[in-house]
């Protein structure tokens, strides 16, 4: 059995692994046995055909040496010509920390520029640069078990739920156990705010205001710690003077969030009132143009009130990726040198300077990701080597992205599969993966653990690390890149933590410093502060002792900052979905995680709808000013008005729709540059399609429709199912059976045979080989109903005689399938459940986690287990937790 870690969000669930079965590791502190679905399923993940499997250059097959003399030539040229700041990497959250180090190293210390950032400028850049500001360094002050200790939770910003799974059941069951109150503070009803206690479905963008309003409430009854302030905290008077200029007025407040004024109190009340309480926040908060601001609007209520340090308190920002902490470890931040040292004082860069031997140290932050890729559009940068992230897809105005790396003279890209950006390199080098790989990730607590490897790579696919160092050494620094094994590397960056620190830095591992290869292999895990062996810190700031250089933190005056309210303008909100990660590399592939939402969509109210002549189920076109896209329209009262939702998870690998990251907005926080991703100004008109369809295939294939066909995949066990729709005459896109047999990916051997009724324009069509049906394609008005796309989809693959390929063009054959899945831990289907419930077997939660063990691993489904209970006017009394 091998103890692993999770390679999706930032919980960072210890998992075990035997054979093809994989499991919550029970003895990890960040779930105690706990996962989600995502978690559940990675084995799924491994042993693709379609991964990269040897480096390439151009079009061509390449040697490992080849392709690494280029890429050493390549940046070698760059500097030669124009300086090492022609130079950049974007590396990921999705990196070990050993990887993180060597790019870092590499970049910093020997290339020369500071321009190495990381995907996690999107998603926590404004809570790092809020940390900073607050405590002097960039520090989680708490620990998972305060979300077990505290009695009321504030959620801001974060559909806990669905993205962080495992810390949302921790905090359901301190609700059990305790009594916790859950708050959440969302512009969106998500399936966080259906279990909370009290929602505040605030105007986007007004977070400032709401713990602004809180802070100038906690002074006026009288809930400021004075004493506390008096001995560790500074700036207390202007924060609460800026606090208070907008805020005299709860009611003006309430209207100005546009909530409940009653719900606006009963949260100052609870807050008031509860000494343990922790407030937890995410991508809501950080990704604005104020999100920084926003950070510490919520650490000062912190500050104000002594609400940190101590059991079940303090603010937590709960980190989206794996290892988004350990690259903050390294300095994977363009504005961050390594080991929590920044440029700031020319001290730390000469004591890096020293430690690395390196001759020509960065001196001054480089670009962040946004102004990084508008300089290699601008030809500002000549040389990007871009590490398991996929910018052409993620990045906010994408196509800018995709046209820059166009023109980019020289291009690297170091991934595990063929992406978006894959597609514009001049190098691709195939890196091993989860399972395959080893080292070390920092979860959201600061808890390092070991992912471990359990299979061997696939091909010549190898770890990031090992191709940084081998360039580094072809670049001629050898000495410095001599690193064997991910081992060696986390020992010199421990070392390197504790460089010169005597206590001025609190990251500081030092202990491990010394670890050899056998205690580095059996690593338990370990949070952070560690300098030495008998100082391991859980919980910090208890002694009000801050790493600023007067020792006080800093509370920060936060201005409010309202959107404007323009009644023409929709604002466009992005975010994650229940089962996927990111663009979907990995869980794009995994059935039973694509089954949950097979298509992408936009949320809108019913009214914003009507205004605009949207139906519900029907296709829109968004257009902001980067890019459109046309999505399917769900309706939604639980949408606040203007505002829209769409995820971020969609590329042109799985739809014709493409990624939302290229309409959004390049608006950027100006301390911490991290992108608007949830407030692009953007404007929505109906598409009328005339038809609908469906195409089924028993391998994995990318429909090729062009203009004018919308459309959108997911995976099946073998095979792959499209929906189709199309706003031009079916005539005129099917016009001639070659290019029928294109549209269905299949050759002209092929037997195929149809139904055709030209009366209503229904077409259908079945491809078979040697007896087997291979393929299926059926086209209908869009006023037309489909046939069951499930039980046709049980027959592909399968031997087909004449009798049922009769059935199949009838529509009638196969079994009807289980419908989308509602619980991807146990690949429940929303048929069965339905049946059960409608046939009286099941009526409450704990009735179908009998029947079904729906419910019974991560959770996430019950809030929708309850609606369909609910419509079958079942019994479901409205707690978190099974009954
Ligand atoms: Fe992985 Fe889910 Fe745990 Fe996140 S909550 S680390 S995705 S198992």
């Amino acid at each position: 059995m091998t103890r692993t870690t999770c390679a999706y969000c930032g919980v960072g669930c210890g998992l075990t692994v035997s054979g093809s079965t994989l499991a919550g590791d029970p003895k990890h502190p960040a779930n105690f046995g706990r996962l989600c679905a995502k978690g559940a399923s990675l084995l799924s993940t491994l042993g693709h055909d379609e991964r990269l499997v040897e480096p390439f250059i151009g079009p061509e097959t390449a040697s490992w040496d080849e392709a690494l003399k280029l890429v050493a030539r390549g940046l070698q040229n760059a500097i030669a010509h124009h300086g090492p700041e022609s130079v950049a990497m974007y590396v990921s959250g999705q990196l070990l920390t050993e990887d993180y180090y060597v790019a870092n190293k590499l970049m910093k210390g020997f290339i020369g520029s500071a321009n190495i950032d990381t995907n996690s400028r999107l998603c926590m850049a404004s809570s790092v640069a809020g940390h900073i500001r607050a405590f002097g360094e960039d520090i989680v002050p708490g620990t998972y078990e305060d979300l077990d200790e505290c009695d009321l939770a504030v959620v801001a910003g974060s559909n806990l739920a669905w993205c962080h799974p495992v810390l949302h059941q921790r905090l359901l069951a301190a609700r059990e156990k305790r009594g916790t109150k859950i708050v959440v503070i969302d512009p969106r009803r998500t399936a966080t705010s259906d279990a909370a206690d009290l929602h505040l479905q605030l105007r986007a963008g007004t977070d400032v205001l709401l713990f602004n309003a809180l802070l100038a409430q906690l002074d006026a009854r009288g809930a400021i710690g004075q004493g506390w302030i008096a001995q560790y905290v500074s700036g207390f008077d202007d924060a609460l003077a800026t606090a208070q200029a907008s805020t005299a007025n709860i009611g003006e407040v309430a209207s100005a969030l546009d909530i409940d004024r009653a719900a606006l109190e009963q949260f100052f009340d609870w807050f008031t009132r509860t000494e343990r309480v922790v407030t937890l926040y995410s991508q809501g908060i950080n990704q604005s143009d104020h999100g920084t601001d926003k950070v510490n609007s919520i650490i000062n209520c912190h500050l104000a009130t002594a609400r940190i340090g101590q059991p079940g308190m303090g603010p937590f920002s709960v980190t989206g990726q794996p290892n988004a902490m350990g690259g903050r470890e390294v300095g994977g931040l363009a504005n961050q040198l390594a080991a929590h040292m920044d440029f700031s004082n020319p001290e730390n860069v000469d004591r890096v300077r020293r430690f690395w031997r390196a001759p020509n140290i960065a001196t001054r932050p480089g670009l962040k990701a946004v102004e990084m890729f508008r300089a290699v559009a601008e030809g500002r940068i000549r040389a990007i080597w871009i590490a398991g992230t996929n910018p052409a897809a993620s990045m906010p105005n994408a196509s800018l992205v995709r046209g820059a790396l166009e023109r980019c003279p020289f291009v690297v890209v170091s991934d595990c599969w063929p992406t978006d950006t894959t597609a514009h390199a001049d190098v691709v080098l195939p890196a091993a993966g989860w399972g395959e790989k080893t080292g070390t990730v920092t979860n959201s607590e600061r808890r390092i653990s070991r992912q471990r490897n359990f299979c061997a790579a696939p091909g010549n696919a190898k770890p990031d690390w090992w191709m940084f160092a081998e360039v580094g050494r072809r670049m001629g620094w050898q000495d410095a890149f001599l690193f064997t094994s991910p081992a060696g590397i986390f020992r010199e960056h421990a070392a390197l933590s504790a460089f010169e620190n005597r206590g001025a830095r609190i990251f500081d591992i030092g202990a491990l410093a010394d670890l050899d290869d056998a205690g580095y292999d059996t690593l338990q895990p370990t949070q952070w502060p560690f300098p030495k062996a008998d100082q391991m810190q859980s919980r910090l700031f208890a002694d009000g002792h801050f790493p600023t250089p007067d020792g006080r933190a800093r509370m920060i005056a936060t201005p409010a900052r309202l959107p404007k309210r323009e009644p023409d303008v929709l604002r466009l909100n992005t975010g994650r979905l229940r089962d996927q990660w990111h663009t979907m590399t990995r869980t794009g592939r995994v059935p039973q995680l694509m089954s949950h939402t097979p298509e992408p969509f936009l949320d809108i109210h019913p009214a914003d709808a009507a205004a605009i002549g949207l139906a519900d189920g029907g296709l829109a076109q968004i257009e902001s000013q980067h890019g459109r896209s046309i999505l399917r329209v769900r309706t939604d009262a639980r949408q606040r008005r203007a505002e829209i939702f769409a995820p971020m998870h969609w590329t042109n690998t799985h739809s014709s729709s493409g990624p939302i990251g290229g309409l959004v907005t390049m608006r950027t926080d100006p301390i911490s540059g991290q992108p608007d991703l949830k407030a692009t100004e953007a404007s929505v008109v109906p598409i009328h399609a005339q038809w609908h369809g469906i195409l089924l295939h028993c391998a994995s294939v990318t429909p090729c429709w062009g203009d004018g066909v919308y459309w959108s995949r997911v995976p099946l066990t073998k095979g792959t199912i499209a929906r189709l729709a199309g706003w031009n005459s079916l005539k005129d896109v099917i016009h001639s059976e070659d290019r029928l047999r294109g549209f269905m990916s299949i050759t002209p051997e092929t037997e195929l045979v149809a139904y055709i009724d030209p009366a209503r324009s229904v077409f259908r069509y079945a491809g078979v080989e040697n007896g087997v049906f291979v393929a299926a394609l059926f086209l209908a008005p869009a006023n037309l109903e489909l046939p069951d796309v499930d039980a046709i989809a049980s027959l592909i693959g399968k031997s087909v005689d004449a009798r049922q390929r009769l059935s199949l063009l009838a529509g009638i054959a196969g079994h009807g399938g289980s419908g989308k899945t509602i619980c991807a831990c146990f690949s429940v289907g929303e048929r069965a459940v339905k049946n059960a419930i409608g046939s009286g077997r099941v009526r409450t939660i704990a009735d179908i986690a009998a029947e079904f063990r729906a419910g019974t691993n991560c959770g996430v489904c019950i809030p929708e287990l309850k609606d369909l209970l609910h419509a079958g006017k079942c019994q479901s009394p409205k707690t978190g937790t099974l009954n």
